[in-house]
């Protein structure tokens, strides 16, 4: 009998969050204002040719727009169809079988799962030894994973401790892979520099910011020996022609909907974290589009069920490490976000 499946992937099991439909959905930090609206424009003129013929191998028509929005080299740009499969495309371009991926729970849910599809070993490294962050180097992993800000915190990691990391793994270090999903809410990114940096990828995703989740396109920008093997793990046609196109409508896009939004989005995120606070609830400060509600007493799977009976939904997060049950809330517009204040209140009363 030849083993099926490969030993490393039987212990996984499908992705399935809780996706039933509901009004008010604060559960997986898409965009609560809507799609960007040269996009929107973009896939309703689309033509058959749209659909019948294939893309361009590597979306270089993004690359090139990349290239010069940030004016790095167009080596140092890659596009995958969202940032999931350039975070599943490092993994593999980075670990033989049986290396090790470091990352600082709690991160976000896919990177042990990436790892295990591709079968590496998930390294978890406390938040308390990474204060030091040569301790992410320890063991020798064939990359570190760092999500900035952080997704389910908000945390954003000091600039200089990001240096510092860097700086320790030079040239024959492993791949560090900045994944910054949520740098178009916290204007502070790693993205230049990465260019220059030894060995970094910065991810970055249509799927928030531009409100284009359903189409996946993200990209990454960072050392050109780095992006050239990404891309060959990556392989030919992942992102889509229609993807690419209102992508790059959007992107191009530089003072228009995008900054509304994200202005829209940081306002809101202080006024949900004051309104929480005057309730003697302690979220922690967000540099993303959600806030984290540590909830000491509560149970966060009752919490949200309850949640969800009143009509909105948010992503509950039991036993994190360091602090305990939590939801995490996404932000969107005013009326969403008291709602679910006005919800919350009948759960904890
Ligand atoms: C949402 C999210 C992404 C985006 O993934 P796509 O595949 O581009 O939709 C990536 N990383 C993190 C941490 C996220 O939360």
């Amino acid at each position: 009998m030849t083993p099926f499946p490969r030993e490393t992937l039987r212990p996984l099991t499908p992705y399935r969050p809780d996706r039933r439909p509901i009004a008010v959905d604060l559960s997986d930090n898409t965009n609560r204002w809507g799609a960007h609206p040269g996009a929107l424009e973009v896939v309703r003129a689309a033509g058959a040719h749209e659909l019948t013929r294939y893309p361009s191998v590597y979306g270089d028509g993004l690359r090139e727009a990349v290239s010069r929005r940030f004016d790095v080299p167009l080596e140092a740009v890659s596009t995958g169809c969202g940032s999931d499969d350039l975070l599943d495309s490092a993994f593999r371009a980075a670990g033989d079988a049986g290396e090790s991926v470091a990352f600082i729970p709690p991160t976000f849910s896919m990177v042990e799962i990436f790892a295990r599809m591709n079968g590496l070993e998930p390294s978890p490294v406390s938040a308390e030894e990474a204060c030091d962050p040569t301790a992410l180097l320890e063991g020798g992993p064939a990359l570190v994973y760092l999500c900035r800000p952080n997704n389910p915190t908000g945390e954003v990691a000091p600039r200089d401790w990001v240096e510092r990391l860097v700086e320790a793994a030079g040239s024959g270090g492993p791949v560090i892979l900045i994944d910054e999903a949520y740098a178009d809410f916290s204007d502070d990114t790693f993205l230049r520099e990465a260019v220059d940096f030894a060995r970094t990828l910065v991810l970055r995703t249509f799927s928030k910011a531009y409100g284009l989740a359903g189409l996946r396109v993200g990209y990454a920008v960072g050392h050109p020996d780095v992006v050239r093997e990404v891309e060959k793990a990556r392989g030919p046609y992942k992102l889509s022609r229609l993807g690419e196109s209102a992508a790059l409508a959007a992107f191009e896009d530089i003072e228009g909907w995008v900054p509304r939004v994200v202005a829209e989005v940081r306002r809101e995120r202080e006024y949900l974290f004051e309104e929480l606070d005057a309730r003697g609830l302690s979220p922690l400060p967000s540099g993303a589009n959600f806030l984290l509600l540590p909830l000491p007493k509560g149970d966060s799977q009752e919490a949200t069920a309850r949640l969800r009976e009143g009509g909105v939904a948010v992503r509950p997060f039991p036993g994190l490490p360091g602090i305990g049950d939590a939801i995490r809330i996404s932000i969107g517009p005013r009326a969403e976000i008291d709602q679910f204040l006005r919800t919350l209140d009948e759960v904890l009363a």
